[in-house]
């Protein structure tokens, strides 16, 4: 069927800010990207469409941000552990059940975002959606947003998309490729309980302890190295199956199961990852519109299967749901240096990494836990696109393949890529040197001074 198409007049636009770095997206990656970049010292726009900073953590609801943490974990430090600092001293943290990190708050780490973007002095540009690249030839000179004032646009010496999806340099004509809808990790409508008895709660889960093993029961099927298998995980499937077996599930949602995240003296069961939504492509308003419907659907499904068959939860009600559905797999871009799964399996060390980040793999039916002082660095060039100067791209739109990014994906190793990202941007507007040609010893020892092990 042919599409009918009108023509958009072209007009002028009010250029409303200049800066020397604009970063686009303010999750893991974005926000550790416009920290970085204004501690080397230049002037950064943090552009956001929602009304906070922290993207997945805040938006979504994802509060696990270092889950996979045991004694011989080795890490890059950085930004990231400074999310997690800040959010304990701000009292928007909570002890993790499975490791030894500390559940972030999600609405509470808005607060935190807050303060460390006013800190460094960066511009806060909330309600702005990033809809084109403004383009010199084949560099990027700036971003048109559209929010409730229309059109504006703001110009960049340098560009950060750490959208996710790679709106910006696919937009701008760098080559990114697409995981076909089909192989997609699912989508999640995430959500958050009240009204659990902690106290019955907890017992049951002391009582009949879930294992990483389990995640392999019925529908998924997950490799882990062996060592996961026996080891605790805060893993829920039991009542699902007894709801199905009572006819409150239908028998072919046996997708609903998954992970709790912090269960509060207050009785708030808080990152409920239970709702596993296959084929819903995070790049089209139709289907995120069909899923945010399903997912809301099918956790209320959940609730009551909780209600009725899971200890502690007989008054639980839904608090509330994350503010839009979790988007785990879009769009990465085809970067000068794409991560393989052998890099991420094999412990890759590269001249121009950035920061290293721990043997740490989840996705796509693979689980491999840090439990040893296995790690891998991340390579600047990851974050390189092709075809568009001034631009990188960070977060977890970097270029690697499906088990390289089953480890990039990662908040924590987001982080580590966003505060590369941005130090490297800053230092190539003080240089006057493209992103393709900067002095990478010289990116790696301002990390160093910030705090990341490169190495
Ligand atoms: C349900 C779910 C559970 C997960 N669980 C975990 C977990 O337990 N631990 C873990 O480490 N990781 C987990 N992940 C993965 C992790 O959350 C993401 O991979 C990570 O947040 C990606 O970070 P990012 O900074 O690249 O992007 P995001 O966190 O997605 O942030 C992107 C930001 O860019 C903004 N944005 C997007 N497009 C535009 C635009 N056009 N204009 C302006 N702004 C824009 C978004 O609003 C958002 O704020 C989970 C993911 C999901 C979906």
């Amino acid at each position: 069927m042919q599409i009918r198409t009108i023509h958009e007049p072209s007009r002028s636009i009010d250029v409303i800010h200049e800066t020397d770095v604009i970063v686009v997206g303010s999750g893991p990656g974005g926000l550790a990207a416009a920290l970085a970049a204004a501690r080397t010292g230049v002037e950064v726009a943090l552009v956001e469409r929602f009304g906070c900073f922290g993207g997945n953590i805040t938006t979504v609801g994802v509060e696990g941000f270092a889950w996979y943490r045991h004694e011989q974990t080795v890490e890059a430090g950085g930004i990231g552990w400074e999310f997690e600092e800040r959010a304990k001293a701000m009292g928007a943290a909570v002890p993790e059940s499975q490791s030894l990190s500390y559940e972030l708050d999600s609405e509470g780490f808005k607060l935190v975002a807050d303060r460390l973007v006013e800190e460094a002095g960066i511009r806060p540009m909330l309600h702005r959606q990033f809809v084109a690249p403004i383009l010199d030839g084949d560099a990027i000179a700036g971003i048109i947003t559209e929010s409730k004032a229309g059109r504006e646009a703001i110009l960049g010496r340098r560009i950060i998309d750490a959208t996710g999806d790679a709106d910006v340099a696919h937009r701008a004509g760098a080559l990114t490729i697409k995981t076909p809808v089909e192989e997609m990790q699912a989508a999640s409508v995430m959500f958050h309980l009240a009204g659990v008895d902690k106290t019955a709660f907890m017992a049951a889960v002391r009582a009949d302890p879930q294992t990483y093993s389990d995640w392999s029961t019925g529908e998924w099927s997950v490799e882990t190295s062996g060592k996961e298998d026996a080891m605790f995980s805060p893993f829920l499937k039991k009542p699902f199956q007894k709801a199905i077996e009572a006819g409150v599930i239908p028998p072919h949602l046996n997708t609903i199961s998954g992970t709790w995240g912090a269960m509060h003296d207050t009785g708030e069961l808080t990152y409920m990852n239970l709702i596993h939504l296959a084929g819903c492509d995070g790049t089209d308003p139709d289907s995120l519109t069909r899923f945010e419907i399903e997912g809301r659907r099918q956790t209320m499904l959940a609730i009551e299967a909780l209600r009725r068959f899971a200890p502690g939860c007989a008054s639980a009600r839904l608090r509330n749901f994350g503010m839009t559905i979790g988007i785990r797999d879009t769009r990465k871009i085809d970067a000068v240096y794409n991560m393989t799964e052998a890099d991420v399996r094999h412990q890759g060390r590269f001249e121009d990494s950035i920061g290293i980040y721990p043997e740490f793999i989840d996705g796509y039916g693979v689980l491999i836990l840090p439990t040893t002082g296995r790690y891998m660095h991340i390579p600047y060039r990851a974050m390189l696109p092709q075809g568009v100067r001034n631009l990188l791209v960070t977060g977890r739109a970097i270029g690697g393949d499906r088990i390289a990014h089953a480890a990039t994906r990662n908040m924590a190793c987001c982080a580590v890529a966003g505060q590369g990202a941005g130090v490297a941007a800053a230092l190539s507007v003080k240089a006057g040197r493209d992103v393709d040609a900067v002095d990478v010893g010289a990116v790696q020892s301002t990390l160093r001074r910030q705090g990341v092990r490169i190495s």
